[in-house]
């Protein structure tokens, strides 16, 4: 505000616009974003897992997207609240890094979040809560290491490989041709790998789509592809390990969502190359993390003690939307297993989600790669620290 005099002196006063700003301090301001994180985590909960639904999403232009890609939805939704767009950059960072578990990580920040607000309510200083999160999270990513396994495959015996790239393909809508894809993903891999020195260069694999064809003629080309008038195929040349995954299918829609999942199959092939490390997924390994954060949480005599019991809750995020999803009642479903986990000392008990009648994620096949999972904690614990530790929320009003 500035007060100033106009040609007969007379005073008044001029109002910068900057300076008209609406502001939410304190837990007015936590809450508020709570609430922003917790909506995106919601809209992505119901697409978690292998009988998750998928969202369709229309551009400005009119162009259709139909996926259950975590990352691909929130970046086709068009976020304008900064909170959520924090929840967006978060699946971006877990698709950069690992390229998997972009749906998972949200649906944990916005467990994370709730739990939170719960705290917050009862009167706990939110760096406290931030404290607890960040040793439990500490704590779930010991364990995970403690309960992960070795997966043994070799370039020629690939199928340990193609099994775990199943698994990621199982969720997708591609999932009726998983089998062949993940081979193709797996063959693919291995062409561009360097298994001595544990390194694989993704960018020589190339992903091209033709509408046209069944999905069951995608298919693996040993070089690169010009579309030239059905296709020019350049194979086999010297000196050049690029190879391409030909995507077929009867349209554009299809076509993309099968790029979006193949992605996530390569992904998933090289970081086992990377490092071979895995554990159980179904929920299992969420499980297993809970019950022994919620153990340690004795152990800690300050306040954080109820930060990491409400981190342990936050995990049973994961299996009890698996569960929901898949139409299991989640609560009674998460209850059997986790007396399961306790009783049997088994950690790989996870949500059936399938119906196959067993819920032993080994004998499932069900596996995620450690350093994945181990991400997604990292990641979603970052993010909900970054989200308590705001307690003044300054925004341009509206007009
Ligand atoms: P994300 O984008 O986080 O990978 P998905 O929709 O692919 O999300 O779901 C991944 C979750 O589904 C993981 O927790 C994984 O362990 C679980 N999952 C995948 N396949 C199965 C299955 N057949 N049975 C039970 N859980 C499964």
């Amino acid at each position: 505000m500035a007060l100033a005099f106009d040609e007969y002196g007379r005073p008044f006063i001029i109002l910068r616009e900057q300076e008209k700003k609406s502001r939410l301090q304190g837990l007015d301001a936590q809450k508020a974003n709570i609430a922003a994180g917790k909506s995106v985590a919601r809209i992505l909960r119901t697409s978690l897992g292998p009988k998750g639904m998928d969202k369709m999403l229309q551009s400005p232009d009119g162009d259709v997207t139909i996926t259950n890609d975590g990352a691909t939805i929130l970046e086709l939704m068009d976020v304008d609240n900064q909170i959520a767009k924090l929840m967006v950059e978060l699946s971006r960072s877990q698709d950069y890094d690992i390229g998997d578990g972009t749906t998972g990580v949200v649906v944990l920040a916005g467990s994370l979040l709730e739990q939170a607000e719960k705290l917050l309510e009862r009167g706990i200083h939110p760096i406290r809560i931030a404290e607890g999160y960040e040793m439990a999270s500490r704590i779930a990513v010991d364990h995970l290491e403690s309960i992960s396994t070795k997966y043994e495959f070799s370039a020629t015996d690939i199928e340990p490989l193609v099994q775990t790239c199943m698994t990621t393909l199982s969720s997708k809508i591609v999932s009726r041709c998983k089998r062949a894809l993940a081979e193709i993903a797996v063959k693919a891999v291995l062409a561009v790998a360097d298994l001595e020195r544990k390194d694989v260069n993704l960018d020589l694999i190339k992903v091209e789509g033709k509408v046209g064809g069944k999905l069951e003629d995608t298919e693996l080309v040993q070089g690169i592809i010009v579309d030239k008038d059905r296709m020019l195929y350049i194979e086999k040349c010297a000196n050049s390990k690029a190879v391409t995954i030909f995507i077929r299918g009867g349209n554009k829609m299809m076509i993309e969502e099968t790029k979006r999942s193949i992605h996530d199959a390569l992904c998933v092939a090289r970081n086992l190359i990377i490092n071979n490390s895995i554990v159980y997924g179904g929920g299992s390994a969420e499980i297993s993390c809970s019950i022994a954060v919620d153990a340690a949480a004795d152990r800690h005599p300050g306040v954080e003690q109820y930060a990491i019991r409400a981190f342990a809750d936050a995990l049973d995020a994961i299996p009890l939307a698996l569960a929901e999803n898949s139409g299991l009642p989640p609560i009674d479903t998460l209850t059997v297993v986790k007396s399961q986990h306790v009783k049997e000392n088994n950690s790989r008990c996870g949500i059936d989600c399938n119906d196959v009648g067993t819920n032993d994620m080994k004998e499932q096949n069900v596996f995620e790669t450690l350093i994945g999972k181990q991400q997604q904690i990292l990641l979603a614990t970052q993010v909900v620290k970054m989200i308590l530790k705001i307690d003044d929320v300054i925004t341009p009003s509206e007009y």
